[in-house]
């Protein structure tokens, strides 16, 4: 049935409502991890198919978990680079602009994940985060911790980084040790076991068997 890369990934998942669902399977269970972190809104973005996504979507996400928690304001106007500007007003058709910005964003922290699991790390958008002022330095009940400190004008894909690399900053060993990033789909996850770290449960069986992996 082919290499099993042009599984339509829309597909995938019944129809769904970002605002109704909080149940993330691949949401690890890490002591003190959800109260102190937007790892969940990083994971929340990176769940679903850019085409799933409506304005109204990402500005309850954004309101969910940056603005609500006092992380940043709400933007007027979300960029990412090679896409065009989506205005953040439900009001606003952002039509196939929408898509092809979250698409982008979503690819470009894929991008930097997987860097952070390669075999020689690069882990520059941890610095790149630190550097540019979308991560800070605070105190969580007399505990250091990072802060996603993202602006209004940040690239969305670096909004969602900001998120994913406080909690990095943290722990960065649990992600070296657990991240696993789907060579067919992208998607994002958890697992105790390093030997499926290339591929979701989904896919496991469109992989096995002709996909080399290296370790
Ligand atoms: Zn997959």
């Amino acid at each position: 049935m082919g290499s099993g890369r042009n599984i339509d990934e829309a597909g995938r998942r019944s129809p769904r409502r970002l605002h109704t669902s909080r149940t993330l399977p691949s949401f690890p269970t890490h002591p003190g991890l959800q109260s102190i972190t937007g790892l969940r809104g990083a994971l929340e973005f990176l769940e679903w198919p850019a085409s799933e996504w409506t304005i109204k979507d990402l500005q309850d996400w954004f309101v969910d978990h940056l603005v609500t928690p006092g992380l940043m304001k709400r933007p007027q106007i979300v960029r990412e680079p090679g896409a065009t500007p989506v205005m953040l007003d439900p009001r606003a058709d952002g039509g196939s602009n929408l898509e092809e910005l979250i698409y982008k964003a979503r690819g470009r922290v894929i991008t930097a994940l997987r860097g952070l699991i390669a075999p020689v790390a690069d882990d520059r958008f941890l610095n790149a985060a630190i550097y540019g002022g979308r991560v800070r330095r605070a105190a969580v009940g007399g505990r250091p911790v990072w802060v996603a400190s993202p602006r209004e004008i940040d690239f969305l894909g670096d909004i969602v980084l900001s998120l994913l690399a406080a909690d990095i900053l943290l722990d960065r060993e649990f992600y070296r040790a657990h991240l696993c990033i789907c060579e067919v789909c992208g998607r994002v996850s958890f697992k105790d076991s390093p030997d499926a770290r290339g591929v979701c449960g989904e896919h496991r069986s469109h992989v096995s068997g002709f996909t080399p992996r290296v370790r």
